[in-house]
């Protein structure tokens, strides 16, 4: 293990700057309310642990996209109040990241207190990795601590740059066990090892099925990407996604026999509009006619995949089977829910990356049957590229 977690550093006493990935969708209008407060959840095993050590602890986070300066709607106000009443403890606050915390208190805090910075990204510098910034946001604290997973494919200064201007740092444990178990799957899985990748373009998925393709034994298709597949294969599509400066990608994927074999889907749900009442149809992926759209995988399909998927002892799913988001185009993403659930219950190990597959997972009800489920859609793609995070790098000794 080439870095610390927060049970190999003494924090007692000390102010600890624990950076959080607290980025909660809130309502588009005022008063900004949250609408799902699953990653407040997920951040408080870290801060509950912190808190009963002892630390004086720092919380910050992002949220949204504000434009470089102070906008109502990416407050972190309502964040702080809901993460308050889940601890059970006032948490005070400070109205700016930088300059203002040592005015708002953070001398004053005790051990056990809490206190939370103000978006981060109200200050351009923070996506910049601006060094002066980082320095700033390090000026009052004596450790970092990383619990942001979903931000750790960011090289951003309270990932990155502060790492630089402290003496201890270390990972929180949701930040440890997405590693843990991300890094189980790609570096020493139970076999078979099965990917399932999914979702609208293959554009965003290439770099994940070539580096899957090392080291998967097989690969489930499905989704919008599907059809420049079968486009590469010369079959007709009709009014299917399709990305044209891809088909050369897909091709050489199809024909590239090495590693893991590519698994297609054989039948298609097609529909005459891309809406959730249009005509449909079950065909072969042969039979595709012009006129029709492909939503969702089909029935043989789901049955081929989902015996694949009973055999696996590791999966790992990215991206929806369909247009899971139409109720009559969910069945294919479902039913890959449920038989990743069943997997798991047969002793195999599932992990779900990827925001629009949490997504549907949530829908089918099934996330509590997963063995793990990532916080972190772009960090876990990331890391199933085999690409380094920035952000677990920055926390090396
Ligand atoms: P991604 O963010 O790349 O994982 O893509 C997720 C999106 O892919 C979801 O919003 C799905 O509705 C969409 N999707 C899945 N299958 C299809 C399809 N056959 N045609 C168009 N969009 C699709």
């Amino acid at each position: 293990m080439k870095y610390k977690t927060i049970d190999d550093i003494d924090v007692k006493g000390k102010r600890v700057f624990l950076r959080l990935d607290l980025n909660v969708p809130l309502t588009t209008e005022a008063p900004y309310t949250i609408t799902d407060d699953t990653r407040i959840r997920a951040s408080l095993t870290t801060l509950r642990a912190l808190i009963d050590r002892g630390a004086k602890v720092i919380i910050a986070s992002h949220l949204g996209r504000p434009k470089g300066g102070p906008e109502a709607k990416f407050s972190l106000a309502p964040v702080r109040t809901r993460l308050a009443e889940l601890i059970g403890k006032p948490i005070a606050w400070s109205t700016d990241c930088v300059g203002k915390p040592d005015e708002d208190g953070v001398g004053n805090l005790r051990d056990g207190d809490v206190l939370m910075l103000e978006n981060l990204r109200f200050h351009k510098e923070e996506e910049k990795n601006d060094s002066a910034f980082s320095k700033q946001l390090a000026a009052f604290i004596d450790v970092y601590v990383d619990d942001a997973f979903g931000a750790s494919h960011r090289a951003h200064a309270s990932i990155e740059g502060i790492t630089h201007f402290v003496k201890e740092k270390a990972a929180g444990y949701l930040l440890k066990n997405e590693l843990d178990y991300l890094g189980a799957a790609l570096n020493e899985p139970k076999r078979p090892f099965v990917a399932i990748i999914g979702g609208a373009k293959i554009s965003g998925k290439i770099e994940v099925i070539e580096s899957l393709r090392k080291k998967a034994d097989t690969i489930l298709i499905g989704g919008g990407m599907m059809f420049t597949f079968y486009k590469a294969k010369g079959l007709e599509i009709g009014g299917s996604l399709l990305e044209e400066d891809k088909i050369a990608v897909a091709k050489a994927l199809i024909e590239d026999k090495s590693g893991a074999e590519l698994m297609l889907p054989t039948d298609t749900v097609v529909a005459r509009e891309f809406k959730n009442e249009a005509e449909k149809k079950t065909v072969s992926v042969e039979h595709i006619e012009r006129g029709w759209i492909g939503m969702d995988i089909g029935p043989n399909s789901i049955e081929q995949f989902r015996k694949v998927i009973l055999k696996a002892k590791t999966i790992v799913w990215n991206g929806p089977m369909g247009v899971f988001e139409m109720t009559n185009f969910a069945a294919g993403t479902m039913a890959i829910a449920q038989a990743l659930a069943d997997a798991t219950a047969l002793g195999a190990t599932t992990i779900v990356g990827g925001g629009d597959s949490v997504a549907a997972l949530e829908q089918s009800g099934l996330a509590e049957k997963m063995s793990h489920v990532s916080t972190g859609g772009g960090a876990s793609l990331e890391f199933l590229e085999g690409k380094e995070l920035p952000g677990v790098k920055a926390l090396e000794y």
